[in-house]
């Protein structure tokens, strides 16, 4: 049997219910073959990079334990995109689901479609805040810890959404 790993999946919407994509993508990845749902983040309301017009986005931060190698785990991602009616407009644009591969165990991996660590986890307090929630001690391949950057990142006015904003989906509740 192959290695099972840790692996970190980025969420993030900002059409047509994001919170309930959101939760959808969650039972979709709960689902996944050889993998495991180990952790779940709250969710976070963020201003959208790059073009100011379009709502704000909904973002949040699944750990899952998967035997899938990474090239088959970001297929799976893709479909669910898809799945979820995802269609590629412009950069940074507007989204009904985008899934980012975040980290995979401590490997770097960079091949014509995967670049891992996720190059914009540094800067985007979207994705540390939640990764912190999961796990406080998280750290990129080169040792740079999650906490560290979170530090040092811009404030974007990151808005933790209170779990009533969630009640009533069908997410399992998140791990504090
Ligand atoms: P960003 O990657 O800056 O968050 P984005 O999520 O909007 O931007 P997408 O349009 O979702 O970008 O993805 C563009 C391409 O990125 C995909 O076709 C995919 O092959 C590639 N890609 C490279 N590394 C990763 C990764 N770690 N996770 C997901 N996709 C990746
Ligand atoms: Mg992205
Ligand atoms: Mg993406």
């Amino acid at each position: 049997m192959s290695e099972r790993v840790h692996a970190w999946i980025g969420l993030g919407s900002n059409l047509e219910d994001p919170l309930e994509q959101l939760a959808r993508a969650i039972t979709g990845l709960a689902t996944l073959p050889d993998s495991t749902l180990l952790a779940q983040s709250p969710f976070y309301q963020s201003r959208p990079m790059g073009p100011q017009d379009q709502p704000d986005f909904v973002n949040g931060v699944v750990l899952l334990e998967t035997s899938l190698p990474p090239a088959v785990l970001l297929d799976h991602l893709q479909r669910l995109e898809k799945a979820h009616g995802r269609v590629r407009l412009r950069h940074w644009g507007p989204r009904t689901l985008d899934l980012d591969l975040l980290l995979y165990g401590d490997q770097t991996i960079a091949t014509e479609r995967l670049t891992v660590p996720h190059p914009g986890i540094p800067e985007r307090d979207f994705v540390l805040r939640p990764m912190l929630d999961i796990d406080q001690g998280v750290t990129l391949p080169d040792g740079r810890t999650c906490r560290q950057l979170l530090a040092e990142c811009t404030d974007n006015g990151l808005k933790r959404l209170e779990p009533s904003a969630t009640a009533g989906l069908a997410t399992p509740p998140h791990p504090h």
